[in-house]
């Protein structure tokens, strides 16, 4: 049986205006390096042999039914906007509806430049694809959602960087990959039509129970509400929030620069094109606000009242940072044990955090050792979280199922940035050993084998990472 996939499209019904229709530039000489079978099962990706894989996924052929595409978008960049990005080296292969009646896209990363690619050359290097491929695999692994990676490829051709590197190709699986800058554009624009036009798919497609624009902003605040709290719980950054990173489905989506911190700080940033942490762990929620801001600007002319619109979109996003700290108590109690948390368990957490900070204590170990006495070896003063601890021993007296509230909140494993760049390393030489062998382990992080007690370790001083790139 040959390869088949299910295409069944309906962004490329859309009017013209909303893509440019190419096929992928071919590459020299392909290699799978990964396939991700139950992902394609649930999409009902069947008869996949590794030939006509790495045919498909490297875009050297275009299977039936697929209609590749790349998508045109806007967005805000560090806060100054920039009135058309688009796929400049992505693109929409199509759709398919899952098992479980999952609308996903396929899209190819690294495929070659389109007319959105400015002065790129479309291309991606091995790094950022089994980078992204190991990360968003295991943030879903951690119960965020995120979008997931159904293959990766080597091209055989060079990518030129700071040197050349392995040029690679990641299939990427999403909801959708419609974005706030997906609004942008046409608003910006005044193309009311275009807008209206997308504004109706994305609430057939995502939202159908929201009524119109005020509906779909109302649904995507709390979809963000949820997803950035679920981030900040695992020490998650994301690098580069730009609106047109930022996913209306609610799903992490752009897996560049972003890192997980190994000891606590509120400012950590690794991203080098960060340079006034503005994406700083601790400013995600403001950005977040930021953001549904701009769609919240981007949709005003689609009411029929103009002043209205403004005074209700201006109320849900106010709504938003409230929302979002309820949804981050209750990520942060479950973290320290509580799974009904009270307003009180605020202060509880935040002592907990600074304390954290003060002590430089690693934060996926501190949070997975709570509940034994080596939590306090995590601290360079321990003494500094006895005192927390007689507080928390206080407030969780009597509470049932302390113990499995810990154990499902708080992960063992989580990729840590200088596992992520040795692997990276060894697979520039060669060495597919630990991108197999970390993409593995990452399925289970709430529990370990003794053989992958050493990546719970945090970097040494040499190993330490000090600075994550994008993948351009
Ligand atoms: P990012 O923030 O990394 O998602 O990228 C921002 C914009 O730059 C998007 O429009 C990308 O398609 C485009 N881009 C990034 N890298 C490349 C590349 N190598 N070639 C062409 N366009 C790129
Ligand atoms: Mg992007």
């Amino acid at each position: 049986m040959s390869l088949h996939i299910p295409f069944d499209n309906s962004y490329a019904r859309l009017p013209e205006g909303f893509y440019t229709k190419l096929a992928a530039a071919p590459v020299r000489e392909p290699r799978l390096i990964a396939f991700n079978q139950p992902l394609a099962e649930l999409m009902g990706i069947t008869g996949a042999d590794e030939e006509s894989l790495t045919q498909l996924f490297s875009g050297n052929q275009t299977l039936e039914g697929s209609e590749p595409l790349a998508q045109l978008y806007a967005g805000h960049q560090f806060g100054h906007y920039n009135p058309q990005l688009g796929d400049g080296r992505a693109l929409l292969l199509g759709e398919t509806v899952g098992q479980d009646g999952q609308r996903r896209d396929i899209q190819l990363k690294g495929s070659g430049p389109t007319p959105y690619s400015r002065n790129g050359d479309g291309r991606s290097w091995l790094g950022p694809v089994l980078r992204e491929y190991i990360v968003s695999e295991a943030m879903h692994a951690l119960g965020i959602p995120t979008t997931r990676a159904l293959a990766a490829v080597t091209t055989g051709e060079p990518v030129l960087r700071e040197q050349l590197y392995p040029g690679g190709i990641l299939t990427r699986v999403a909801k959708s990959h419609i974005r706030v800058g997906s609004f942008q554009v046409f608003s910006a624009r005044r193309d009311e039509t275009a807008l209206k036009t997308l504004l109706e798919y994305t609430i057939s497609r995502h939202y159908p129970e929201a009524d119109g624009p005020l509906g779909l902003l109302k649904a995507v605040i709390e979809a963000q509400s949820r997803l950035i709290p679920q981030w900040m719980g695992v020490g998650f950054i994301h690098g580069v929030m730009n609106t047109d990173n930022c996913q209306i489905a609610g799903e992490t989506i752009d897996y560049g620069p972003c890192a997980f911190m190994d000891s606590y700080h509120p400012q950590k940033v690794f991203s080098s094109i960060d340079q006034f942490g503005r994406y700083a762990y601790g400013n995600q929620p403001d950005i977040i606000v930021w953001n549904m801001a701009q769609l919240a600007t981007a949709l005003v002319p689609l009411m029929p009242d103009q002043d209205e619109a403004i005074d209700l979109f201006t109320q849900a996003v106010h709504a938003m940072p409230t929302l979002l700290q309820a949804n981050w108590l209750k990520v942060f109690a479950a973290k320290i044990g509580i799974s009904d948390p009270e307003p009180d368990d605020e202060a509880l957490i935040k002592d907990l955090l600074s304390r954290m900070e003060e002590g430089q204590a690693d934060f996926t170990n501190t949070f997975a050792a709570l509940g034994s006495p080596s939590a306090r070896d995590q601290f360079l003063n321990p003494e500094r979280f006895d005192e927390w601890h007689q507080d928390w021993a206080q407030r969780i007296k009597g509470l049932p199922d302390v113990e499995a509230t810990l154990h499902s909140a708080n992960p063992l494993l989580i990729p840590r940035n200088h596992r992520i760049e040795e692997m990276i390393q060894a697979a520039v030489g060669g060495d597919y050993a630990p991108f197999h062998r970390l993409l593995e382990a990452y399925k289970s992080p709430f529990s370990t084998m003794p053989q992958n007690e050493d990546l719970r370790r945090p970097p040494s001083e040499q190993e330490m990472v000090k600075a994550t790139f994008c993948g351009t």
